[in-house]
């Protein structure tokens, strides 16, 4: 079996010992520890760690003091979370559609879902490359925007030269199946020393000292155990994107001729740090018309893992359909893109063969 995801933190054995031989469990050095270095990696003035990155988008939009009724514009193609931390926040989610050449927000669809109402744009990074940051910059100060950035699947991704999470405020996830894990967990990155402090208040039940309450706050807290799991893979960080980047570049390269099934392609500028590697299969244009569904259930019997991610656009679901803070709207290329997508393993304990056996099981169920 060739997982989609495999995780591996066995070198956090001598850290987390430590933690449990201090009797500092919860948060304490280690974290301070993780946010230094997480700071350094985006490229920001602090680093504020929490529990999860669901609860990074929250607190990244609460502390935004938002009005009832205003809204945040974001992707319909993402995972739930970013959906829900909008919702939980208080705010209204409206969508823009994205562009089938990062599978991001479009800023021409963010520019016609801009209105009256909206005070935040909230781009994905989506499977690890950013949005095109250089026109949604612009866009976002000309109508007196926040950036939020939903970075959860991008750590040490850049625009040009600029890292993910160094643009506005960026909230990244720490959950066992993102690039670096402490388990559960997330992190806040901001170079506004207000907002930071604002943050670290929210996190910790809106205290500023001990039982000086200044805000109704949250138990966002991460642990020293949870920061402890992740610092090793900060420190390896750059070798887990060679590898994952390394992986990419064969499977494209073993790929990229198939009728019917398209690569992606790293925009020029971006550094795509390879979370997902994710193809576009368009049945019926498939050599022997096999569509994305059918490969995902052929390559599982064959033991290669895949994960179609996403299968529907985050709003098209009954939950959501009459939530009065949901306002959906057509998006015709995620709505597209999600009936396509099938994300392959690209992670960095892929060995040079494990990436031959994925190749080739695609181009065997494919015929091609
Ligand atoms: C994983 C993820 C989140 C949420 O992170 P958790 O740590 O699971 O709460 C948010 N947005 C996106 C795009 C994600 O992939």
């Amino acid at each position: 079996m060739i997982p989609i995801t495999v995780v591996d933190v066995r070198d956090a054995e001598p850290l987390v010992t430590e933690v449990l031989r201090s009797g500092v469990i919860a948060q304490g050095p280690m974290v301070k520890r993780f946010e230094d270095t997480f700071a350094s990696i985006a490229g920001v003035d602090h680093a504020v760690a929490v529990n999860s990155g669901t609860t990074a988008l929250v607190a990244a939009i609460e502390v935004l003091d938002l009005q009832p009724g205003d809204e945040v514009v974001t992707s319909p193609f993402t995972f739930v979370a970013t959906l829900n931390a909008i919702l939980e926040a208080g705010a209204t989610a409206r969508f823009a559609d994205i562009t089938l050449d990062d599978f991001c927000v479009d800023p021409d669809a963010v520019s016609a879902a801009v209105g009256p109402r909206t005070k935040v744009l909230m781009p994905v990074h989506l499977y690890g490359q950013m949005a095109d940051m250089s026109r949604l910059v612009p866009l976002a100060e000309r109508h007196g925007l926040a950036m939020v950035e939903d970075a959860a699947q991008s750590v040490g991704a850049t625009y040009d030269g600029h890292p993910a999470g160094s643009y506005g405020v960026g909230c990244f996830s720490l959950y066992a199946t993102k690039n670096i894990t402490t388990a559960e967990g997330g992190v806040i990155t901001t170079s506004d020393a207000q907002l930071a402090d604002r943050l670290r208040v929210l996190r910790n039940q809106g205290m500023r000292a001990r039982y000086q309450y200044v805000v109704a706050g949250h138990n966002y807290r991460l642990t020293d155990l949870h920061a402890a799991v992740g610092i090793p893979q900060l420190e390896k960080l750059d070798e887990i994107t060679s590898r994952r980047q390394r992986n990419a570049e064969a499977l494209s390269k073993g790929l990229n001729d198939i009728p019917g099934l398209t690569v992606p392609e790293p925009r020029p500028g971006r550094t795509h740090v390879w979370h997902q590697y994710t193809v576009l299969i368009d049945g019926p244009a498939t050599r022997n018309g096999v569509g994305r569904d059918a490969l995902s259930a052929a390559l599982t019997e064959r033991e290669i893992g895949n994960g179609i991610y996403y299968p529907r656009v985050v709003f098209d679901y009954d939950c959501y359909r009459d939530h009065p803070r949901v306002i959906s709207s057509d998006v015709p290329v995620a709505s597209a893109v999600a009936a396509q997508a099938l994300s392959l393993p690209v992670h960095q304990h892929l060995s040079g063969s494990d990436v031959d056996s994925v190749v080739s099981a695609v181009r065997e169920v494919l015929g091609a």
